[in-house]
């Protein structure tokens, strides 16, 4: 039997979905972006085997000559039935992905966490290849993270070790998180919720010195229009109170970093996002300014994925080689 030399990776977002044909060595030779095919729960499977019949068309291949299919997707997942689960960034209670595209392409098909995979990803592809210790962290639509420690992805009981997003940063509580509890780092920091925190402290610092801010003025007041691109552009343009808020934000972030850099003590943490990926000084400024403050252990490097927007693809490509070849 001929010796199989591509395989696929998948990035299922809440909005995109990343495909790419790749190489046995991580050389992507066609790559697609489409919006998911949000139709129905069923029509996600059929998009990205859509999708993958497609590249391997274009290539010249058949599906069937591939040796295997890694999908990195946000969760929550049942990695071993390869579905998601009442997954908060698509309008179905379940989505089954590897038995339909099992099915479909007779390869085998893999199932992890987009931020595991984008751990994964680094440390096979990106700066953190041979670093033993090392965590990825994610400041975008939510917050979360993958780490290895000694050399070993860590996974967790139902495969979720990766919710740093929900380490509580606040014991007051203050903001309510997505996941309903109070207090947690995405709920401060988050692209979707870094709004949130601003409403709340500019009513702490009230009208008469919120007002006079760019940031106010520019929404004119309608402050249910504010969202994080609002902040940092205020902030590029000197906005005094920006430049706070987003301080602040960075000391919050910071006190997330220094929990992560004390419960896995890694040597190297990348940072991606497109929260970050966009603002890269604006989020790592603060949050290496401030680490050392909360954190016991020695402090890691932080620095920005060499991967960029293409971290979690490469991720479900590094599953692919790890988990299926
Ligand atoms: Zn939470």
């Amino acid at each position: 039997m001929p010796q199989k030399k591509y395989l696929a990776g998948v990035d299922l977002g809440g909005t995109w979905i990343r495909v790419v044909l790749s190489d046995m060595q991580g050389h992507f030779v066609q790559k697609v972006n489409e919006k998911v095919d949000e139709t129905c729960s069923e029509a996600v499977s059929a998009h990205l085997i859509r999708l993958v019949h497609l590249l391997c068309k274009k290539h010249g291949i058949t599906a069937h000559a591939l040796s295997g299919v890694g999908i990195a997707s946000a969760g929550p997942l049942d990695m071993k039935r390869g579905v998601l689960v009442n997954p908060p960034n698509l309008p179905f209670d379940t989505v089954m992905l590897t038995e339909p595209l099992k099915e479909a392409l007779g390869v085998p098909v893999c199932l992890v966490n987009d931020c595991t995979a984008a751990a994964m990803g680094e440390t096979t592809f990106g700066v953190a290849r041979g670093v033993e210790n090392f965590v990825y962290i994610t400041i975008s639509t939510g917050i979360g993270g993958g780490a290895i420690v000694n050399s070993t992805l860590l996974l967790g009981k139902d495969g979720n070790s990766h919710e740093v997003g929900h380490f509580v940063i606040d014991y007051q509580g203050r903001l309510t998180c997505g996941c309903g509890r109070r207090g947690h780092w995405e709920a401060y920091c988050s692209g979707r919720n870094m709004p949130n925190y601003v409403r709340m402290r500019f009513e702490e610092i009230g009208l008469k010195t919120v007002r006079t801010s760019t940031l106010y003025k520019e929404l004119s007041g309608d402050l249910s229009r504010l969202c994080a691109a609002d902040l940092f552009s205020a902030a590029r343009r000197k906005d005094k109170l920006a430049l706070e808020l987003l301080d602040e934000i960075g000391e919050l972030n910071a006190i997330g970093f220094a929990n992560v850099t004390n419960a896995y003590d890694p040597s190297l943490i990348t940072v991606g996002g497109t929260v970050t990926l966009k603002n890269v000084e604006a989020v790592l400024g603060p949050i290496r300014k401030y680490v050392g403050d909360y954190a016991i252990n020695r402090i890691p490097e932080i620095r920005m994925t060499s991967l960029g927007e293409n971290v979690c693809v490469y991720g479900a490509v590094a599953a692919a080689l790890k988990y299926l070849s």
